[in-house]
């Protein structure tokens, strides 16, 4: 029988942070094939944790475990609730990528069951959230601060930012500058921050945009004291949703636990919608980091195919592209043609702009948006057919 087997530790302190961490076991039958440390470090006036709560450590590592087909063993405390919804989730996942996942039974030390209901709900209600700096978590705070969230708005006690993810943790300089912008802007709406660095994706080499949605809510597990709810912002709207994908409304509820429900928020919106929300907090918006690359700590490249598609966001209501992504439409133009669009989502998201451009008079960067599509359908038949042709031509794949 092959387990993943997950034992929590006690915290330690590693360079001025709090270390939580879980002992991660590969077993083949009594035989360890490998361990490794999985841990997440916090500052050390986050809230208190009990290093037997193992819930983070079983979110972050069910889909490892699903791909790799192991049996799960959590050597720690889980609630039933979470089981449950882990039930469905790994259904969804088995059922959508069968080749990439399968089903896994999940062994706990100890059961927590649901505690009774509350009686009367907390007034008002309050919630932590995921915060990157970027379009999607700026319009989600800016949301709930102004209460465009209707009877859904939450007050946020505090958000949490994480290196490890699209920042690498050790990328120091790149997550101090980001945290900093990051703080400001947050402490305007008198929102704290909160960081969070990570080995997560070390540890489990699942396809990102499959993984990221469990990853998060590991990381926000971290702060359930805070709040009774962690909102994660929505990706694509949905009319446009991209299945099977990391984090959606379809299937974020299910990381629930009995000690944090997980909303995700607001997939009423676009892309574009947001863009145009956010354009009333002038604030906010100008400060918005949506780039993965890091030769501009802290900020944008103003160069990168999501760079140029949020200021196209902006732009497609004819409003001002924000300061932190170059202030005008200049630069969308000139580099509207080096686009290489490398994903179904990423399509999308070009697709939705130019039907939302309509017919009239277009700026240079609306014109060229078919073109782009063009370009991906056509990489994407060669991958799909041609590639593999080519190779068998050439003997570099058996034939079947
Ligand atoms: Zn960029």
């Amino acid at each position: 029988m092959t387990v993943l087997e997950l034992r929590p530790q006690p915290a330690c302190d590693v360079d001025g942070w709090t270390r939580r961490a879980c002992e991660v076991l590969r077993l083949d039958g009594d035989t360890v094939q490998s361990s490794h440390s999985l841990w997440f470090d916090l500052p050390p006036d986050a809230p208190a944790w009990d290093h037997a709560d193992a819930e983070p450590y079983l979110i972050a590592c069910l889909m490892l475990a699903m791909h790799e087909g192991r049996s799960l063993r959590v050597r720690g405390r889980v609630s039933r609730m979470l089981l449950e919804n882990l039930e469905e989730y790994a259904a969804f996942w088995a059922t959508t990528a069968p080749a990439r996942y399968q089903r896994v039974t999940v062994e706990v030390d100890e059961v927590v069951q649901p505690l009774a209901p509350t009686t009367g709900a907390t007034q008002p209600p309050t919630a932590i959230a995921a915060f990157s700096g970027g379009l999607d978590a700026s319009f989600l705070v800016w949301r709930h601060h102004s209460g465009l969230a209707g009877l859904r708005t939450r007050q946020i006690q505090a958000a949490v930012m994480i290196s490890g993810f699209d920042i690498p943790c050790d990328s120091v300089a790149h997550f101090d500058a980001s945290l900093a912008v990051a703080r400001g802007t947050l402490q305007s709406l008198g929102m704290r921050l909160y960081p969070l660095r990570t080995n997560l994706r070390q540890i489990n080499k699942v396809p990102w945009e499959q993984l990221h949605g469990t990853s998060l809510v590991a990381c926000l597990q971290f702060y359930k004291a805070i709040a009774p709810t962690a909102l994660l912002g929505s990706c694509e709207p949905y009319d446009h949703l991209v299945t099977p994908w990391g984090s959606s409304p379809v299937i974020d509820h299910l990381l629930s636990s009995a000690s944090l429900r997980i909303v995700h928020d607001g997939a009423e919106h676009s892309r574009s919608d947001k863009a145009r929300l956010l354009a009333e907090w002038p604030f906010g918006a100008d400060r918005i980091r949506v780039c993965w690359g890091d030769a501009h700590p802290g900020t944008n490249c103003l160069t990168c195919e999501k760079c140029l598609r949020t200021m196209a966001n902006f732009a497609v209501h004819r409003l001002p592209v924000p300061a932190s992504l170059g202030g005008d439409v200049a630069r969308l133009n000139q580099r509207i043609r080096t686009v290489r669009l490398r994903s179904t989502a990423q399509a999308a998201e070009w697709r939705a702009l130019l039907q939302l451009g309509g017919s009239g008079a277009r700026d240079r960067w609306q014109g060229c948006i078919t073109a782009l599509l063009w370009r991906y359908e056509l990489r994407a038949v060669f991958h799909a057919r041609l590639r593999p042709w080519l190779r068998r031509l050439a003997g570099r794949a058996p034939v079947r």
